[in-house]
């Protein structure tokens, strides 16, 4: 008798323990799909034509001036949102896109082929982390 009490005791234990560990790794992906990793920070990605041109902070005010050839965009971060403050375009649409602060969200300059995004990056300096994260429709 005692050694099946000990025996379903353990058992309990045990299942216990698997039913934490999964709660906990459901929480963990959850988590992370929701991007609210507490070292997770976002950054705003100017692209033009394809290449990066930089990429900053998006919780840091901050204006980014894009001068190429003789085209003009004045890019703003401000609360945690970027937007197109200024823009020599012919058709002038990127202005009107408003802001942005979301992964989903972007800005298009059309004539300029500038396009701004937002992206969620590891906050720390293992660069393997980035590379993680940029292959989002792969892993989807
Ligand atoms: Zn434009």
């Amino acid at each position: 008798m005692k050694k099946k009490d000990l025996f379903l005791g353990g058992g309990i234990l045990f299942a216990a323990c698997v039913l934490f560990l999964v709660m906990n790794l459901m929480q963990y992906v959850q988590a992370k799909e929701n991007g609210q990793k507490e070292n997770q920070e976002k950054q705003v990605v100017i692209k033009v034509d394809g290449e990066v041109y930089g990429r900053y902070a998006l919780d840091e005010d901050q204006v980014i001036e894009v001068q190429e050839g003789d085209f003009y965009n004045r890019i703003r971060i401000e609360d945690g949102k970027a937007y197109m403050e200024e823009a020599d375009c012919p058709d002038g649409y990127c202005e009107e896109q408003g802001k942005i602060n979301n992964r989903t969200q972007t800005i298009v300059c059309l004539p300029h082929k500038l396009v701004v995004e937002i992206e969620e990056v590891e906050n720390s300096d293992d660069s393997q982390n980035e590379k993680e994260h940029l292959p989002d429709t792969i892993s989807k």
